[in-house]
């Protein structure tokens, strides 16, 4: 999922929350929302479909609005719902709260059952709605405290915007999982998922939100509160090698130079040779610009993707999914006929996209297909924010690469490796990040509960 949140006396809210969210479209293409308030009454649209989709005929608007947040999903099947939209709404005793969340609670089950226990009637099957509850009910007076109590009783992967009539709050998990980042232009706060959604609204970039961290924004400026102890940070890998946009900067790496870095690394390790360097695009372009700047060998379009349809997991059927691959991409035989491919996308997942492009590169004539894929074998589940569903179907869970290989039908596949890998962030501690869906080292005190509804 991708979050949004601004505070501004001049700026249109709503227009800039709609701007930043068709920034982060990459981050969900399921459901978008946004809520807004005037100080006295709070709004929220919310809908299916892609942010322009969604707001195709009207944004929220109140004359004085100056505070909104903003919310893409993206998530498991099964729980594409209108009702399991964000920003949420709730009253409390305070007055009303807006909260829009990305991530993925580990201990969600276990408290809606106690909260259940207790009463509460739950109207999602979202685990956003399980804190929100927490705050409803905590029993400290001052909404900062109400949060604060309620963060300290869940687990896992959360960044949150959120919102009262007074003020724009956002939080990062104690692990820093997921990316969340600051901006201003005069007077106005933004807070994002990305930094690519600063840009897009004109916003200078002022610091990421450190992990176990709460920002509040309101007339008085920014404050800031560290609401968990310094825990060791677990930054997710896989933003930076597939899920974040390449012109982003997360916690002071650029998306861009990692990637490039992963590709310089595959054509280290693979040693690959070939005649041409193709991309599966839009993900795997810039690694393949990486690979080709190490290996001397020219990189060009191979494969044209049809710029109209979103990404291919959305769809729910296999067979759905394999006529989508086909209407996204398609070969240039005048590029690859004869030759000898080297193909570099950013990760297998089911393996599917990937047979159908290895056959129709072969259709189109070519001669060699060496595949690179700039990140490990994906061999286990993910319980911190990427879709756990796809996980379950993981090719890599169950067959080896040279099975894989076999599989796709390629003449050769070449993974980067973990060590690798690590080596393509210098701008961060490459120990304090998470590579469990690799490698299976959970970041500890994390209850690994699945559950099947959970946010991304
Ligand atoms: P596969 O060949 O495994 O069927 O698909 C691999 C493709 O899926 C890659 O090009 C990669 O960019 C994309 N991909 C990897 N992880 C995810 C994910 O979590 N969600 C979506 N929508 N696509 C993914
Ligand atoms: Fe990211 Fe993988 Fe860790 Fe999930 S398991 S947070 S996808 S690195
Ligand atoms: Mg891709």
């Amino acid at each position: 999922c991708g979050v949004f949140g601004i505070y501004s006396r001049e700026e249109d809210v709503a227009m800039m929350t709609y701007l930043g969210l068709y920034a982060l479209q990459h981050r969900g293409q399921e459901s978008a929302g946004i809520a807004i308030t005037d100080g006295a009454w709070m709004d929220v649209t919310r809908g299916m479909g892609l942010v322009n989709e969604v707001f195709r005929h009207q944004l929220p608007h109140m004359d004085n609005q100056y505070i909104a947040i903003g919310h893409v999903r993206y998530s498991t099947t099964g729980s594409s719902l209108l009702a399991n939209t964000q920003p949420l709404i709730v009253n409390y005793s305070g007055g009303k709260i807006s909260l829009a969340h990305n991530g993925n609670l580990t201990n969600a089950t276990a408290i809606r059952k106690r909260l259940e226990e207790e009463g509460t009637i739950f109207q999602t099957s979202i685990d956003t709605e399980v804190f929100v509850n927490l705050i409803a009910r905590s029993r400290k007076a001052a909404v900062e405290e109400k949060i604060i109590d309620s963060l300290g009783q869940i687990e896992g992967a959360y960044c949150l915007t959120i919102m009262t009539e007074d003020k724009l709050i956002g939080v990062r998990d104690p692990q820093g999982f997921r990316p969340l980042c600051i901006g201003k232009m005069g007077d106005t706060w933004v807070i994002s998922s990305e930094s690519c959604a600063l840009d897009v609204v004109g916003a200078e970039f002022v610091r990421d939100v450190e992990p176990g961290e709460m920002i509040v924004i309101d007339d008085n400026g920014l404050r800031s509160y560290q609401f968990a102890e310094k825990q060791k940070r677990a930054s997710c890998i896989f933003e930076y090698i597939y899920f974040a946009r390449p012109d982003s900067v997360i916690d002071g790496q650029s998306v861009h130079d990692a990637r490039f870095m992963m590709g310089r690394v595959l054509a280290r390790e693979s040693g690959f040779k070939g005649d041409i360097v193709i991309s599966v695009p839009d993900s795997g372009t810039t690694a393949a610009t990486g690979f080709a700047y190490e290996s001397g060998i020219q990189f060009t379009e191979g494969l044209i993707k049809n710029r109209y349809i979103g990404r291919t997991f959305i769809q729910p059927t296999q067979q759905k999914r394999d006529t989508a691959v086909r209407l996204k991409l398609n070969a240039i035989r005048s590029v690859v006929e004869g030759k000898s491919i080297i193909m570099v996308d950013d990760s297998i997942v089911r393996g599917t996209t990937s047979g159908k492009i290895v056959k129709m590169l072969r259709n189109a004539g070519a001669k060699e297909i060496h595949m690179c894929i700039s990140s490990p074998p994906i061999g286990y589940p993910c319980y911190y924010g990427i879709d756990t569903s796809i996980r379950k179907e993981l090719i890599a869970a169950t067959k080896s690469v040279e099975e894989i290989r076999e599989f796709i039908g390629a003449d050769s596949l070449h993974f980067l490796s973990i060590e690798g890998l690590k080596q393509c962030v210098p701008k961060l501690n490459c120990d304090d990040m998470c590579y469990a869906c690799f490698n299976s080292s959970y970041p500890v005190d994390l209850k690994q509960e699945h559950t099947a509804d959970s946010d991304k």
